[in-house]
Order: structure tokens, then sequence, then C-alpha cells
């Protein structure tokens, strides 16, 4: 590939095979995945941005972009072209009186959280503070904040985009309404958002933590009890149901290590003193293996999966699907389905929906599941590369065994490896699909930004 047209301008910095970062450039947050691209051009502004998309279009090269990096899939970094990398651009202006945060498209949640927190604002993001804010809003947006104030992508208030012929546009709801709706769920099919204005709420800075533990044979008490509080619990609780093994590490009692829990976790968005109050029932379930609860800060909230997600070492695969209801079979299903986990560091969550997001018209945005009430999410986690074939199909197995389970929908940015391609897209947008590619088509007619959950253009 010659690079010295795009050198001359280019203000970021070029990584290719041969250099000695490359080998750590290239890595893709899931150890998992290897890829090999001949280039990354790690942007330093738009301008790098426009120049890359340009040069890539004239050179037809296929390219990759990369945000926080976090896909699971690793469709930030592709093999043979060019990663369109945006990790160094993660300036965050917040203007408090206002509200507003004005992002860079490879800022994380973990940046944007340390600039709002300050003010003792946030904007909704995802539950892990090393995720990018870029490919984690343009999914969607799952996190603590969901039914208070909805998902990421419900809070975005505009986005500066360079589309497939390196033009740089404004949308928001009044300027190119039509991609405006697409990037409120429909992911890194347009362009490459080269910064996102988010309205913000006031949040913490404390805030009080559910995270109680019960041994897995109590599961459907916990989860039946669990449900029902939920269902009828008000928007300032969001939360979700973990079935894990408490891992051997110092961080916890002797001897709850390694015993099998199903975990209920949440977030009170409001007075903590009320939210110690509220989960007064969720806490006193059955006697508990431990309860870490308790107020914290909100930004320690964010960050308190990070230690179990570490980049580049451990081995992931995320993979989702909508649940019809959470009635007594399906319980049962999950239960079964969680004590035969072949490995005990995966996870199988169950995430209740409800609340603000759920408030917002299915058509209002390209977001697909606004009607559902619980997602089951398998997360695989593992670090033995000897157990890889044995996790991955045992968790499409399970997945499969769901399905008479399941709802219309699963969650894009929970997509496995997308193996199922357009299917899988279609069936996460469902109706708004359609819509999808007509925008998609008008935007980027010649697919060039398709190393991604891909819609396809109308043929
Ligand atoms: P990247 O791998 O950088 O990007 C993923 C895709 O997004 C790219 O292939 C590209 O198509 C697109 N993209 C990235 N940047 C841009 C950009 N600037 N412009 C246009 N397109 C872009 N999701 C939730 O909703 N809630 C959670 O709590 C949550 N927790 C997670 C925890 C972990 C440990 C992991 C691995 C994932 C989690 N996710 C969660 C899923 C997450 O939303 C997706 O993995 C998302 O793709 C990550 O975004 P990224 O920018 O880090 O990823």
């Amino acid at each position: 590939m010659n690079i010295e047209e795009l050198q001359s301008k280019f203000r970021g910095h070029l990584i290719q095979q041969g250099d000695p970062d490359f080998d750590q450039e290239r890595k893709v947050w899931n150890g998992y995945i290897d890829k090999h691209p001949a280039l990354i051009a790690q942007c330093s502004g738009t301008a790098d941005v426009i120049d890359a998309v340009s040069f890539a279009r004239k050179n037809d090269i296929e390219v990759s972009v990369r945000g926080g990096g976090h896909n699971v899939a690793g469709s930030a970094v592709c093999d043979g072209g060019m990663v369109i990398d945006l990790s160094k651009m993660h300036g965050i202006h917040v203007d408090a009186s206002r509200k507003l945060a004005r992002v860079q498209g490879g800022a994380t949640w973990g940046d944007l959280d340390r600039e709002t927190q300050v003010f003792g604002l946030a904007a909704p993001g995802g539950v892990v503070s090393t995720t990018g804010v870029a490919g984690l809003t343009l999914g969607g947006g799952l996190g603590w904040l969901r039914k208070k104030h909805g998902l990421s992508c419900d809070n975005l208030r505009s986005v500066e985009i360079v589309t497939a012929d390196g033009t740089l546009l404004t949308a928001s709801q009044n300027e190119n309404e039509d991609l405006f709706w697409a990037l409120r769920g429909g992911g890194g099919n347009f362009g490459i958002v080269t910064s996102f204005e988010f309205n913000l709420h006031e949040v913490g800075p404390t805030v009080m933590m559910c995270a109680v533990m019960y041994a897995i044979e109590n599961a459907e008490k916990v989860l039946s009890t669990w449900m029902n509080f939920m269902t009828s619990s008000p928007d300032e609780i969001s939360s979700q149901a973990l079935f894990w093994a408490i891992p051997d590490i110092e961080d916890f009692p002797e001897d709850a290590r390694g015993k099998h829990v199903i975990a209920i976790t949440a977030m009170y968005v409001g007075d903590s003193d009320e939210g110690e109050k509220a989960f007064e029932k969720i806490r006193n379930i059955d006697t508990p293996v431990i309860d870490l609860s308790g107020k914290i800060p909100y930004t320690a909230a964010q960050s308190m999966f990070d230690p179990f997600f570490p980049k580049h070492e451990r081995n992931y695969y995320f993979k989702s699907q909508d649940l019809a209801s959470l009635n007594k079979e399906t319980r049962g299903a999950i239960i079964e389905g969680a004590k035969k986990r072949p490995v005990d560091s995966m996870l199988l969550a169950i995430w209740h929906y409800g609340g603000k997001m759920n408030r917002i018209g299915s058509k209002d945005s390209a977001f697909g599941s606004r009607d559902t009430t619980f997602l089951l999410s398998v997360d695989s986690i593992w670090d033995d590369p000897g157990d890889s074939e044995e996790v991955i199909s045992w968790s499409r197995d399970f997945l499969d065994t769901m399905k008479r389970f399941s709802g219309d929908g699963m969650y894009v940015n929970f997509s496995g490896f997308g193996e199922e391609g357009e299917d899988l897209v279609q069936l996460a947008y469902g109706n708004n699909y359609d819509r999808l590619s007509e925008i998609k088509t008008k935007y980027d007619p010649d697919n060039f930004f398709h190393y991604n959950q891909n819609i396809k253009p109308c043929s």
C-alpha cells in the first residue's frame, strides 16, 4: 500500500506492518480474535478522518472503524485493509450550565464520566467504563440509567459524521433527520462519527448499588422475586440478574470463592438513602453468600465490573436474545443452563428493560427492542484457549434451545461474532430494518462501511 499521499497531510500516526508498534496497535480487545490489517490510521482529528476515508475510497481499500475497540466480534480491526482508528480522539467538553457534553468519537465511558461527574452530571452509558462511547451509543447503549433516562442513543442531541464520500455532516432532530434517526441504534453503518453531543442529567456523585449474591440452589426463588420486584419498580432502579461463579481472588471472602451464585445487581438513580430502603426486599430474599451492596461514588459503580474484563487477555463471546417473558418455564430453562455452563467464568445475564427506554416509540429511533421487558445475554468469558470450541458451541446451542422462549429481537451490541449475517441484523432491527436500508442507500450506496453488523443498501 503506497501511503505517501495520505502521509503528506495526516497529523495523526500511520502504522504499517513492520513498524515497532504494529503488533500492539492491531490487537483487538477480545483476546480470541487475531487480525492483520495492512494499515492503522490513528487519526488526530476530523481532517484526518476525512482524508483517511477519501484515501481508502480512491484506492479501493477495505476499512474498519475503531472507537473504544470493545466489540466482541473484533469488528474494529479488519484483515488486510485499513483501520480508521479514533482511539486517540477522546477529547470531551462539558457545558455544565446547559447540561451538554461534546464527546470525540474515540472516547470511553470512563473518559466521559470523569469529565461530567466533576459537575455531578452524567450521560447514560454502559456498565464497564473501558467500553467505547461510539460503538455502544450507535448500537443503543444499555446501562444503569436506562430506566430513568433512556438508552445512550436516546440522549443524543446531535452528531458530526464523516460519510462514505468524505463529507462532514451534522445530524440532529433539525438537520439530516433521517440520518439522526438511523444513528440512534443503527450502528456504524452510516459513516464515522467524529463527535457526539449528549444531554446530561444530574446523577450522584454518590449512588446506592445493590450487589447481593445468593446460592444458585435458590435461583428459582431469587429470580421470581427479582422479576416481580423489577416489573413494578420505579424508573430509578435499573437492574440485571447474573449467573456467575465467584472468582478465586482476594477481593472476595475465602469461603465464598468458587461458589456458583445468582447475583442481583442494581443501581438506584436518586437519593441514596431512599435507594437503600428500596433495595431491602431484593437484599433479603434468602441468606446471601455475600452482599457487597452499599453507597458508592457513581464513577466507582461505573467501573466496578472493569477488573473482570481486561483487554487483550481473556477470550469473549457475548450473544443475546429478547425474552417473550420470564415465566416459570423460561426461568427453569435459564437456571438449568446456568448449572451446565462448561466453564465457571461464563456469565448468563438477564437485563430488565422498561422505564424511559421503553416509553420511546419503537419507530422513533432505529433501536429495535422497545417492547421487550427482559433480554437474555450469554456472556462467555474464558482463559484457556483449549476451551474455545466447547465454550462457543455451548453458548450457541444454549441460545438455540432458548429460542422457544424468545421475543422478536436481540441486542445488536451483543451479537456473538455476527455469524448469522443479515438474518441477525434483520432480527435485531425488526420493523425498522427496511427504513434503515433506505437510509443506508442514501448515505452509503456502495456499502463502503460494511465491516460491522451490516445493514445492506437496497439492491
Ligand atoms: P469498537 O470495537 O471500537 O467499535 C465497534 C463498532 O462500532 C465498529 O466496528 C464500528 O462499526 C462502530 N464504531 C466504532 N466507533 C465508531 C465511530 N466513531 N463512528 C462510527 N462507527 C463507529 N453494551 C451495552 O449496551 N451496555 C453495556 O453495559 C456493555 N458492556 C460491555 C462490556 C464489555 C466488557 C464489552 C466487551 C462490551 C459491552 N457492551 C455493552 C457492548 C458494546 O456496546 C459493544 O461491544 C460496542 O460495539 C463497543 O463499542 P466500542 O466503540 O468500544 O467498540
